[in-house]
């Protein structure tokens, strides 16, 4: 039985190569059920999820990794955001019939942003690359190869249950041997189907892959879907857009209300509030001639 929720690294013993998987359950339908997406763009969103778990095995950070997906075609946005503490929230938006296809079909001509957002300016990092392939995975690949200048393969699968992925990645400073395994890893890793990717543990298909590998696997780290949406942080977009402009929205409408696009939360201000708002905001010189 596969475990629900899980990022598992891996690793052969006698090669410089490593891997991960990650399985998504509650917290791929966590956002399913928030928004009824088209089956397209659903499988497309959870395959991005899968792969935002996965990226958030390859590199250590504080804060938050995101992935978005920009795109011209039908599917217009895609983001999944993970931070360092394995929780993640994901959205997408579109317009009128995604209707199956390859990638160019479904988002026309776009591009995956890589952004990196942490609290110490040192570990931030942006990367780009144009959308292209046969589907995301492949994208990825050429990404990992480009910018990082290491192997890797992605493979990545989602229905309306769970979303699932794997990759595995030859490490800087590999021989011969290493070479050699890489290319026997990739091409058995390749015969994973879909199904087996989604419904199998890491230890079943650990096992259904590399059975003359010695492969040491680590303990399973839990991942779960939380939105990190605050009223304190639409508090600060509404500040930013200053005390006139809010006061003519709440004249217009009688309040403000913003609604997260990642999980629902309806954010509402109406008059009283924005005076606090802007209030509670007075650079602390001016404030003190008031007293
Ligand atoms: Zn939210």
């Amino acid at each position: 039985m596969k475990e629900s929720d899980t990022l598992r690294r891996f690793m052969f013993e006698k090669f410089n190569i490593r891997g991960a998987f990650v399985h998504l359950d509650a917290t791929w339908r966590a956002p399913l059920d928030l928004k009824d997406y088209p089956e397209v763009v659903r499988d497309q969103l959870g395959q991005c999820m899968a792969a935002g778990a996965l990226l958030s095995s390859t590199i250590k950070y504080n804060g938050s990794m995101i992935m978005q997906i920009q795109s011209e075609g039908p599917l217009k946005l895609l983001v999944v955001e993970s931070t360092g503490d394995h929780t993640m929230r994901s959205t997408a938006k579109w317009d009128g019939d995604v209707t199956p296809g390859n990638l160019e079909h479904v988002f026309g001509k776009g591009r995956v942003v890589f952004t990196v957002d942490s609290e110490t300016a040192k570990d931030r990092y942006q990367g780009i690359i144009d959308l292209k392939g046969e589907n995301v995975a492949e994208t990825l690949e050429t990404y990992f190869r480009q910018s990082e200048q290491l192997e890797t393969r992605f493979w990545l699968a989602a229905n309306g249950k769970s979303a699932a992925g794997f990759l595995i990645q030859k490490m800087p400073g590999s021989g011969d041997d290493d070479q050699e395994a890489w290319n026997r890893a990739q091409i058995l890793s390749a015969t994973l189907t879909d199904k087996e990717l989604l419904g199998l543990s890491a230890e079943e298909i650990l096992k259904r892959l590399y059975v003359e590998d010695e492969i040491r696997l680590f303990e399973s780290e839990p991942l779960s879907f939380r939105c990190s949406c605050t009223r304190e942080r639409v508090s600060n977009v509404l500040r930013s857009l200053g005390i006139d402009e809010v006061h003519k929205i709440i004249e217009e409408e009688g309040d403000v209300s913003v609604t997260c696009e990642y999980c629902n939360q309806k954010y509402s201000f109406d008059s009283v509030d924005a005076e606090a708002l802007f209030a509670s905001h007075v650079p602390p010189n001016t404030s003190a001639t008031k007293h």
